[in-house]
């Protein structure tokens, strides 16, 4: 087993979609292997495997290549003894383990960055990110833009059809034709079963 001279850190990335999480995470990414680091990206997918690689994209058009996963336990089984640098994109799809598996690589003197959106469509807590945040040494948590007002955006409004999906639909939803967009918390909505929804758009 290898052993690291210096102490493993879990780092952790959150925020709404387009607040710049995969933008960070391709940063710090690209000054580890800068620094030389041996460095492992993942990334957390729902859909089926492209041959085995694919790619961590932001919203500005910047690339890494990442081994996609779709359980935390293929990670620990992917690490590298000699690997220095984990990075995890799109963790809040990933099962409850993941909180033990960073915890366990940082155990072992591995620098761990997530990065996921910790709140969905609803504004409520996202898998394990919460836990995740609670168990890091550093959290940045970024904000986006609210595309109605303008102010800070903390929150993910799912429209479906162009409306805003009711409170009752799936946390995820796979090729369901939906769209985000970046709200503040005013602007955010979530009409509920008993609504008028023409009422609150
Ligand atoms: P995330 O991984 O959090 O979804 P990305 O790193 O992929 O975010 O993209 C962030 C970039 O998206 C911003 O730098 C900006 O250029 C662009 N962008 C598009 N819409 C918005 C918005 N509503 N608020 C902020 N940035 C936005
Ligand atoms: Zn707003």
């Amino acid at each position: 087993m290898y052993h690291a001279s210096r102490t493993g850190t879990i780092e952790v990335i959150a925020g709404v979609m387009f607040s710049g999480k995969s933008e960070e995470l391709i940063r710090r990414v690209r000054r580890a292997l800068i620094a030389r680091r041996r460095v492992q990206v993942f990334k957390s997918h729902l859909d089926d495997r492209y041959g085995g690689i694919t790619r961590i994209s932001s919203h500005t058009g910047t690339e890494i290549e990442a081994a996609p996963v779709d359980a935390s336990a293929e990670i620990f089984r992917q690490v590298r003894p000699d690997t220095e640098v984990v990075a995890i994109d799109e963790c809040q799809f990933l099962d409850e383990g993941v909180v033990g598996v960073a915890t366990a690589l940082a155990g072992r003197g591995v620098r761990v960055i997530v990065a996921g959106t910790d709140t969905d469509f609803r504004g409520e807590p996202f898998g394990r990110m919460g836990e995740l945040m609670a168990v890091a040494e550093e959290v940045s948590k970024l904000q986006a833009i609210c595309v109605v007002c303008g102010d800070l955006a903390c929150r993910n409004q799912r429209l479906i059809n162009g409306r805003p999906a009711r409170w009752d639909s799936p946390t995820i939803m796979v090729g369901g034709g939906e769209a985000y967009e970046a709200r503040c918390r005013r602007c955010h909505r979530v009409p509920r079963q008993d609504e008028d929804q023409t009422r609150i758009l």
